[in-house]
């Protein structure tokens, strides 16, 4: 069978250039060749390693939140807790485990994950068959049954596809994959037009100088609609931990990663994975227009610690070989520091409003922006 980049010329020669979001979403989900379908790109060996993978405290942390929000929302006797894109399903085994010390948490909790990949869901099989529980999985949030939500997702948005508008002398034009005469995929622009793009607002857009970039990412906000519309009206909370900004602005985000590398986004589809930093304000925007209440964005870091990490790294440290502690506290570390993840990374949290979440209703810092789009 032809590469993916060969069957993607094909299709561009046939009918014209891509969106970025459709070559986004063939890349990372074609059921052949795409990035998630193939392999696990997670961990030391593959292409990246996430919170979850670097220390099992991150799981446990969310898990002991998870308990937190079922209690002050009642603790409802029925409720579904998912995660979106769970990768290999560590974060939910950390967080299950940690949830052991309530055990009418774990009685009460129906557990479902949305996640596309084959090999992946078996994966998350494997790491939850000693949990005791049985998941349910999901191909998109609309297969998620009613009641009580608590919904996890870490790095999960910023794998839905975006799209990007770019500033132009007329007006904007979206910008697209094409092929050039060699046949190599190519960036091109689509027609201008003269108004400015879907969801941006008119300050931005008057700022935007020629060349600039508009990011939208419409398959995000609405799966954070749904999400928080459910919140809203039955209960729950949705944590969306990511990589991204807290105000909209301006940038091409657009990045591949391969083997822990940049790597060029239209060299050999489907080998690398595709990124983008997530707007965190539209995806608020999106959960206040349905009906929720967000709590001021979180950094990484400080919504750990809020939540224990010292003093949970200082526990699973006590009485462990000396490499071990260093590997423990190593871990910590690049989960909160300012130069790793700790800045970088911001949690996003959506409850019912008049419901205060935990973690974010102690006082604090608030996520710094650090304006790298
Ligand atoms: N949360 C995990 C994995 C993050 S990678 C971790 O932190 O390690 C993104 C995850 O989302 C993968 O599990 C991937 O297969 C899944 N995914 C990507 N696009 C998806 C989509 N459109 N619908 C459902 N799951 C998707």
């Amino acid at each position: 069978m032809a590469s993916l980049a060969e069957r993607l010329a094909a299709r561009i020669r046939q009918a014209g250039p891509l969106t970025v979001a459709d070559y986004m979403a063939v890349c990372l989900g074609d059921p052949v060749d795409g990035y998630y379908r193939r392999a696990d790109p997670f961990g030391r060996g593959g292409d990246f390693v996430t919170a979850p993978e670097i220390s099992q405290i991150f799981g446990e942390l969310i898990g002991a939140w998870c308990v937190a929000v079922w209690e002050r929302s009642g603790a409802p006797a029925r409720f579904v807790l998912a995660e979106l894109g769970p990768g290999r399903g560590t974060l939910m085994a950390d967080a299950l485990r940690a949830a052991r010390l309530r055990p009418a948490f774990l009685a009460a909790a129906e557990m479902h994950l949305v996640e596309t990949s084959p090999v992946l869901r078996r994966a998350q099989e494997a790491a939850l068959s000693g949990s005791g529980m049985t998941p349910v999985w999901h191909d998109d949030v609309s297969g998620l049954p009613a009641g009580p939500l608590i919904a996890i997702a870490n790095e999960f948005f910023d794998t839905l596809p975006i799209h990007q508008h770019v500033r132009v002398d007329r007006g904007w034009a979206e910008r697209m994959v094409g092929i050039d005469e060699g046949g190599r995929l190519v960036f091109a622009l689509g027609p201008a037009i003269a108004v400015r793009p879907a969801g941006m607002d008119a300050v931005l857009a008057a700022a935007a100088a020629p060349g600039a970039v508009f990011e939208r990412n419409p398959a995000a906000e609405a799966i954070v609609a749904r999400l928080a519309g459910r919140v809203a009206s039955e209960g729950g909370a949705v944590l969306a931990i990511d990589y991204g900004h807290g105000e909209s602005g301006l940038g091409d985000t657009l990045q591949a990663v391969r083997a822990h590398a940049y790597a060029d986004p239209l060299a050999d589809p489907g080998s690398a994975d595709l990124t983008a930093h997530v707007d965190f304000a539209s995806l608020r925007r999106a959960a206040e227009e349905a009906g929720a209440a967000v709590a001021p964005l979180l950094a990484q870091g400080e919504f750990l610690r809020r939540l224990g990490l010292d003093e949970r790294a200082a526990a699973l440290a006590r009485g462990k070989p000396a490499p071990l502690v260093a590997e423990i506290m190593a871990g910590a570390e690049r989960l909160s520091g300012a130069q790793t993840m700790g800045t970088l990374f911001k949690v996003l949290a959506i409850g019912p409003r008049g419901l205060t979440l935990p973690a974010f209703d102690s006082p604090g810092s608030d996520a710094q922006d650090s304006g790298d789009g």
